[in-house]
């Protein structure tokens, strides 16, 4: 098997158009991307699911609706969770599966942990870190991811070039709906239907028992009501 080693620029240029990353503004000398769409009416959903469970509240709505959304699998999770992999692989039409990561470990450099989670702390370890997520993805799905999104969405510099060499988009994001699953359901569904034209909107699948998920799913049905369309990432 030849995973990620001859990525051409079709594979890449076939989904949705994504203008180029912006970096973001550092915090503590870390990046957090910006993706955007390129503006077309439509808005992107991507879901992860981190360590944790499945959260079938928003995964039933999404099917139920119509709505096809880009999950962000850790292979723990696929892992933990075989009933919902296999729901997300019998749905093939909502949902496309792209790799964040084996071990949920973000890809920085170094030893300060990142909310409380070990970082990966060398370009090594965060090869073995996408590539093994990236392994975990292919044999669920059969294909190769074309996105990565690390654990916490944060990057040291030097890990976003070097992941794209690997052969990945970097997966950030517009609109951040939950704030780690934090966020009560009112206000995340307030801050989907805010969404605009092309954001990319990040939120989690995997807290079954946050309220926030709830929030996810009533305000990708209202943004639907008003007229806004879905696509995925790796359309
Ligand atoms: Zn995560």
């Amino acid at each position: 098997m030849c995973l990620l080693c001859t990525p051409t620029r079709r594979d890449f240029l076939g989904g949705v158009l994504a203008l180029p990353l912006a970096l973001g503004t550092p915090r503590h000398g870390l990046l957090e991307p910006v993706l955007r769409l390129t503006p077309s009416g439509q808005v992107a959903v991507t879901l992860d699911a981190c360590p944790g469970h499945f959260d079938p509240r928003i995964a039933t709505t999404l099917v139920a609706h119509n709505i096809p959304a880009t999950i962000f699998v850790t292979a723990i999770w696929m892992k933990w969770n075989p009933a919902g992999l296999a729901y997300f692989l019998a749905h093939p039409a909502i949902f496309a599966l792209e790799n964040h990561g084996a071990r949920h470990l973000p890809p920085v450099l170094g030893n300060k942990p990142i909310y409380g989670l070990p970082v990966a702390g060398s370009l090594d370890a965060i090869r073995a870190e996408v590539i093994d997520g990236a392994v975990a993805v292919q044999e669920a799905t059969g294909k190769p991811p074309l996105w990565y999104r690390g654990a916490a969405g944060l990057y040291s510099p030097e890990a976003i070039p070097f992941i794209e060499s690997l052969g990945l988009r970097i997966a950030g994001y517009s609109l951040n709906a939950d704030q780690g699953a934090s966020l009560p359901a009112a206000t995340v569904a307030k801050r989907i239907t805010a969404a605009r034209d092309g954001d990319v909107i990040e939120g989690h699948i995997n807290q079954p028992k946050h309220e926030s998920g709830a929030g996810i799913a009533e305000g990708l049905v209202a943004l639907q009501a008003q007229g806004v369309q879905f696509t995925r990432l790796s359309a």
